[in-house]
């Protein structure tokens, strides 16, 4: 209702360019949707953010920013182990020492002038943090994935990919020109039906034997908040000799005793794996991602990979960054509080979660998972469900089509290790609240 006059909007000569994108859902759904989206912050995305309020102009509907500004807790960033919550304290000093001594950027890719003693001490500690013989680092985790497929599998190559895999493993696979099947969500079964069937058969038309097959598995499914059945997983690529791919974008810091993520969290040995994706966006509260494996596949990916080649280097001023929250992580840096953070990260996603099962919500994932997706259903509650929680000061992210159907509209709750016990009850309290409201509980009647 907020946005029920809508004027048509111009046309312009690019229109054609976008009729595709412009379908029956973007045109009549989403600009009236489009307030909780983009939500501009003034403050570290931590546990409490302040958020500029915006209201639809009076005669062209435009969202404008009123001036005023709201402090609100925070649901919806992947600050999961708290650091954007004492940056000061835990990564400024390294990293004001950083920019003091280095560009921000490096002007140049990694094989050309962009590799300082800095990203070599990275990879070298990434490596033996996950426990893979080396890495190598990225400018971006998207880019990590979308330009390290293709150099590791091209044309008479299978990949097996997870139904639900991220956008940046489908633009790799995408990109790679190997044949892609995929497999349903997290299932150790699928997989090896699908394996099974495609080795038989062989490649299409010559029948010949695959060249190499590559299995592509999350550690944390974003959208699902799911933890990969590794051990089973593993198991199967192990049997058909396929390579095995993780991307540990959600579950490095945050899963597993120590942090060390998937393998660590599922008892399963890293040298199973064989490549080991992550980035440094989430649990660390850097930039960049990060390829693990053999040195051998590393010194192929430094040589061969576009994400290294062509793209410029990481900024020397993020690595120091990362490399004080790994250190802090490992509790290398005196009177950090790396474990601490860990087990506060579990210990509030798991009181977090079971809170909203008992209410009678809708919940996805697993326990240990800091993502919390609460399914909304109908994509008309999308905004009334992010407009509800925002007039009570709760900053939450609301996930429609296309990136889930349409008809598994959800909210996707990030819980972080910087949340205190009342900053997750008072969320709840006020989630309780909206839910009932817009009747997405469904042991009550009036549901949906
Ligand atoms: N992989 C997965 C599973 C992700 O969820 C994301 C982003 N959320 C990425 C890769 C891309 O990482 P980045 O945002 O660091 O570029």
């Amino acid at each position: 209702t907020r946005f029920a006059t809508l004027k048509s909007k111009p046309q312009t000569k690019l229109a054609p360019l976008l009729k595709s994108w412009e379908n029956f859902y973007t045109r009549r759904l989403y600009d009236r949707i489009i307030d909780v989206f983009n939500r501009p912050i003034c403050s570290s995305p931590s546990a409490w953010i302040t958020v500029q309020e915006r209201a639809p102009h009076p005669e062209t509907s435009e969202l404008i920013q009123t001036g005023k500004e709201r402090r609100c807790l925070n649901l919806g960033s992947y600050n999961y182990l708290g650091f954007a919550d004492d940056w000061m304290n835990t990564c400024g000093e390294p990293v004001l020492k950083a920019a003091r001594e280095w560009p921000t950027s490096c002007g140049g890719t990694r094989t050309g002038v962009g590799t300082t003693p800095l990203h070599r001490k990275l990879e070298a500690k990434v490596a033996k943090f996950v426990g893979k013989e080396d890495a190598v680092v990225f400018n971006m985790g998207y880019g990590t994935n979308s330009t390290t497929v293709p150099a590791l599998v091209g044309r008479g190559d299978l990949i097996v990919s997870d139904e639900l895999n991220h956008s940046s493993i489908v633009a790799g696979c995408r990109a790679s020109g190997a044949l892609i099947r995929s497999f349903k969500h997290n299932d150790a079964k699928a997989l090896e039906e699908v394996l099974r069937e495609a080795i038989a058969y062989g490649r299409p038309r010559t029948r010949r034997p695959w060249r190499k097959i590559l299995v592509m598995v999350e550690g944390i499914y974003s959208m699902e908040g799911e933890i990969c059945d590794l051990k089973n997983i593993s198991k199967v690529a192990k049997k058909y000799k396929a390579y095995l791919y993780l991307d540990e974008a959600h579950s490095i810091g945050a899963l597993g005793d120590t942090g060390k993520g998937c393998c660590e969290h599922c008892g399963v040995d890293p040298a199973d794996v064989d490549i080991l994706m992550g980035t440094f966006t989430k649990s660390f509260g850097g930039m960049g991602g990060y390829v693990a494996s053999s040195k051998a596949v590393v010194d192929h990916l430094r040589r061969t990979c576009p994400g290294v080649l062509a793209h410029d280097a990481m900024s020397p001023i993020m690595c120091a960054q990362v490399l004080r929250a790994l250190d802090i992580v490992q509790g290398t840096v005196k009177g950090s509080l790396g474990r601490e953070k860990i087990d506060a990260l579990k210990s509030n996603s798991n009181y977090f979660r079971s809170e909203l099962q008992a209410f009678g919500l809708h919940v996805y994932g697993d326990w240990d998972s800091p993502i919390v997706p609460v399914l909304l259903y109908n994509p008309t509650k999308i905004a009334a469900f992010s407009r509800e929680c925002f007039d009570r000061g709760l900053a939450v992210v609301v996930v429609g089509f296309p990136a889930t159907t349409l008809v598994k509209s959800r909210a996707r709750f990030c819980v972080s290790a910087g949340h205190t016990r009342e900053d997750l009850d008072d969320a709840l309290k006020k989630i309780k609240e909206v839910a009932t409201l817009i009747k997405i509980r469904y042991n009550v009647s009036g549901f949906g």
